[in-house]
């Protein structure tokens, strides 16, 4: 088949049944593993109720070292500064704006699908490829939507429905390490984990709860706030089962036909540029540079006009990808060949 050739085999590999199984097990080595933990900071002890004979190490301020009675006051505070933050529920393109950096260059270079593989009722199961680094060939991202129960009801065409599911709020877990250990805590008192609760701080990965998203998810977020065409159907076919069956028993399923499909069209859209997880002052700049850039070709009818030159070069300028000194060379040459042109 000619469409087969052109998945790779790192995104063919993903598309081989067991995926839930793979998924129970890790959910339930991750539960023996957390309930055998014995280095949790509990919020009882947050709140001021810890023994130091307890020694637990903290990496607040930059270096490893046991946690005192006042890193509890910084750590209790930060949890306050993150549950206010996410209060009101968040959107895939609010987790794209508060991840790190970090996390949304590693989904952009590494991560190139999220499919939709199984709906039951609110909750969608995506996998996605695993990094190039890691020792397993696949991650799956839960996704809860908040408004699905009410596009059930609504007498709304169904293809409108499923937009509005997509870009509306939603809850999110991942079964990787990244989630596990630096932002299950954040979803959980952010009131956005559709896995198991996390009251553990991460005293040592992440005390001052930074980001909110692994690339796994980031690459889900990217999908789904693009209203991706296979999500959206997914969506609307999860909408019309559940009119169907009101117990919610019963899940809408991807084929093996269907993930190759999806798979194949991700695959295309994630590898242009346009398929980069960034937030919307990142594309805005992109966007300006590009512009700009590209109105100072020599051969770019904008650049005719010295005026545009100029207003472009000060854009570059302005948002500090030309030096100063750049810049006044630059409008040096362009007046210098506007009265060449003149003359
Ligand atoms: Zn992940």
């Amino acid at each position: 088949m000619a469409t087969a050739k052109r998945i790779p085999d790192t995104i063919s590999r993903i598309l081989t049944p067991g995926g839930q199984k793979e998924l129970r097990d890790r959910q339930a080595r991750d539960l023996a593993e957390r309930q055998a933990a014995s280095t949790i900071l509990n919020p009882g002890e947050v709140a001021g109720d810890y023994d130091a004979r307890r020694m637990l190490m903290t990496t607040l301020g930059g270096q490893l070292r046991p946690l005192t009675v006042d890193d509890l006051r910084q750590l209790a505070a930060n949890a306050r500064r993150a549950g206010k933050r996410f209060k009101g529920g968040i959107t895939a393109k609010d987790v794209i704006e508060l991840s790190l950096r970090e996390d949304r260059e590693r989904a952009s270079r590494e991560i190139k699908v999220a499919l939709p593989v199984r709906a039951k009722g609110d909750t969608i199961l995506f996998v996605t490829n695993a990094g190039p680094d890691s020792d397993v060939q696949r991650h799956h991202v839960t996704v809860a939507f908040d408004g699905f129960g009410a596009a059930v009801a609504s007498p709304s065409p169904v293809a409108k429905l499923a937009r509005s599911v997509l870009a509306g709020p939603l809850k999110f877990d991942c079964d990787c390490g990244r989630h596990r250990y630096w932002f299950r805590y954040i979803a959980t008192i952010g009131r956005f984990n559709a896995g198991r609760d996390e009251p553990g701080f991460p005293k040592i990965r992440n005390p001052n709860l930074r980001g909110v998203a692994c690339k796994h998810v980031l690459r889900t977020m990217e999908r789904i706030s693009k209203a991706d065409a296979g999500i959206a159907l997914f969506v609307q076919r999860a909408i019309a089962q559940a009119r169907e069956d009101l117990s919610r028993g019963r899940a809408v399923t991807a084929s093996k036909a269907d993930l190759r499909e999806a798979a194949q069209r991700q695959i295309g859209a994630t590898q242009r540029s346009t398929g980069r997880v960034l937030t919307a002052a990142e594309k805005a700049k992109r966007a300006a540079v590009r512009k700009a850039t590209a109105a100072m070709k020599p051969d770019a009818k904008a650049a005719r006009s010295v005026a545009a030159v100029e207003r472009h070069a000060r854009t570059l300028a302005g948002l500090g990808l030309i030096t100063q000194g750049q810049l006044t060379a630059m409008l040096k040459a362009v007046s210098k060949a506007a009265r060449a042109s003149n003359s």
